[in-house]
């Protein structure tokens, strides 16, 4: 989370140079070489070509007679290896194209050497050619040439400039033995000397300067990513809530006008129902009583609908706070299940619809609440009726399988889409959602099926195909109630129990 969006100032990334400087020194050290050895790369081309420019103008304006004089001169000589060291140098560093681990040191030598060399070679050069012309220029041209493309670090700066400056006095010395002359010639030289070494500090510390400062660009930049990176998923989780809410918002919209529905017909029917009631009454004969029978019955399964609407809306609320709990007993599930979808059988086969229960296993405890096994089965059970049509068949099994008991309720009937098959254990979730639909229904028997089943550590799964039929699987781990010890009997209730239950439950269903 971003509280502060840090602010970059002058001051705070004046502050962060020094610290930068210690943290890339390595690196640093590895650029500096890296650019170094290209620049000495190109002044060995430069001073290749220059020096032999001089020596072969030197050569052509000699003329034939002189030659054999000039060839066996000192000055001729040194210029010779003024352009062996580059050569040798441009070999030696030929195959080395990017600085490593392995060639640093070698590098860091022939740059050091080649340098260094250079220098004291034209200190000597311009030694020869004070005694022949008196002209130090080459040892100047050099200097600045060295200053100003060559990155030389402080104490290497010292060391190769000084050496070659003490060179080129010491020989100034000795040529020249009146005080007064050596005086003019470092009152001359001085002042170049003192310039080049100005000249070489602020071309390197202006690399030094531009290069921390490329680094600070870069590192700001990745943070400024970051923030970016950060800003961009706090945005997105923000839209994520913002859009789930706006969903719930919708869900919630669509269950008040489903649940206003489901109150408000079966409420409609009592009242019709008990207007004709009183109708009836008023004019009590014996062939009224066939009447009163029908509206008492209307009464009561729509009495039924409101007690299961109001169940189920009961049973979310509890899930919600956490309030709706299993009691775990050790219980034979086949019986339960047996009893239960038995008790349904009548009801069932009355709307023509086939009924088979199935077990490979006769007597199975295992640790479950017998109450809401029940109401898990019931709730499948009326689904099937509900989804059903006219002499297809439900098929009810138990199987007992590895760590687990498998209970499948299977039907005929319409089936579910293949894209619904997930949501429809979701909250008010209906495949067909329209308020003419032919079946009654809230889209809540599902989701509470499934948390039921979640209480006992199961999982409830679906197969089907539109217009073939579904099958709902439940597995409730094979598991025993250790801290409970004795099996408790399944106690089969009393018969008005089970039929008051069927018919709440399966009170969404219409003659
Ligand atoms: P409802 O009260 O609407 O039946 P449920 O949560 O029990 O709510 O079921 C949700 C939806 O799942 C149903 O509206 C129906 O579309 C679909 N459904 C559930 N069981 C079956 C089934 N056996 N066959 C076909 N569709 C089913």
């Amino acid at each position: 989370m971003i509280k502060t969006i840090p602010i970059f100032n002058r001051d705070s990334v004046a502050q962060e140079k020094p610290m930068m400087l210690e943290n890339f020194k390595d690196e640093l050290d590895y650029e500096l070489l890296q650019a170094n050895i290209f620049r000495e790369k190109i002044l060995s081309c430069i001073l290749i070509l220059f020096v032999s420019i001089i020596l072969l103008l030197n050569i052509i304006t000699r003329g034939h007679e002189q030659l054999d004089y000039y060839i066996s001169v000192r000055s001729f000589h040194i210029h010779i290896v003024l352009i062996f060291i580059p050569i040798v140098f441009l070999l030696l560093t030929r195959k080395h194209r990017r600085i490593t681990n392995e060639n640093f040191k070698l590098l860091t030598v022939l740059h050091v050497l080649m340098n260094t060399s250079v220098l004291i070679l034209c200190a000597f050069i311009a030694i020869n050619n004070e005694i022949i012309n008196q002209r130090p220029f080459t040892y100047v041209t050099a200097m600045f040439s060295i200053a100003s493309l060559i990155l030389l670090s402080k104490s290497y700066r010292l060391f190769a400039f000084c050496s070659s400056y003490a060179i080129y006095i010491t020989g100034i010395l000795f040529i020249f033995k009146n005080p007064s002359v050596v005086f003019q010639h470092v009152l001359f030289s001085l002042p170049l000397f003192i310039l080049a070494l100005i000249v070489s500090e602020i071309n390197y510390s202006a690399y030094i300067r531009n290069y921390m400062n490329s680094k600070i660009i870069e590192s700001k930049n990745q943070e400024l990513d970051k923030i970016y990176k950060l800003t961009e998923q706090m945005l997105a989780e923000r839209t994520k809530e913002l859009n789930e809410t706006i969903e719930m918002e919708n869900i919630r919209t669509a269950f008040f006008a489903n649940i206003s529905h489901e109150l408000r017909t079966p409420l409609n029917v009592i009242y019709a129902a008990q207007q004709m009631l009183d109708l009836v009454l008023k004019d009590t004969t014996h062939e009224n009583q066939k009447e009163v029978i029908q509206y008492t019955r209307i009464t009561k399964q729509n009495c039924y609908r409101l007690i299961r609407l109001i169940a189920n809306l009961i049973d979310i609320t509890k899930i919600d706070a956490g309030y709706l709990q299993v009691n775990l007993e050790n219980i034979d599930i086949v019986s339960v299940a047996e009893d239960i979808t038995l008790s349904a059988a009548k009801y069932i086969e009355d709307r023509n619809i086939h009924l088979v229960f199935d077990t490979n296993v006769e007597e199975k405890i295992i640790a479950c609440d017998a109450d809401k096994i029940e109401r898990i089965i019931l709730n499948l059970l009326s689904n099937a009726v509900k989804f059903t049509p006219e002499y297809g068949s439900i098929h009810v099994s138990i199987e007992e399988k590895e760590g687990c008991i498998a209970l499948s309720v299977k039907d005929t009937g319409i089936g579910i889409p293949p894209e619904m098959k997930d949501s429809i254990f979701d909250r008010f979730v209906q495949v067909d959602k329209t308020i003419s639909r032919n079946r009654e229904g809230s889209g809540i028997g599902l989701s509470i099926v499934k948390s039921l089943v979640e209480m006992h550590n199961g999982k409830i799964t679906v197969i089907s195909e539109a217009n073939k039929g579904s099958e709902f699987i439940i597995e409730i781990p094979d598991v025993y109630q250790q801290d409970v010890e004795e099996v408790k009997a399944y106690n089969l209730a009393a018969e008005h129990q089970y039929i008051e239950k069927i018919h709440i439950e399966f009170s969404d269903i219409y003659d």
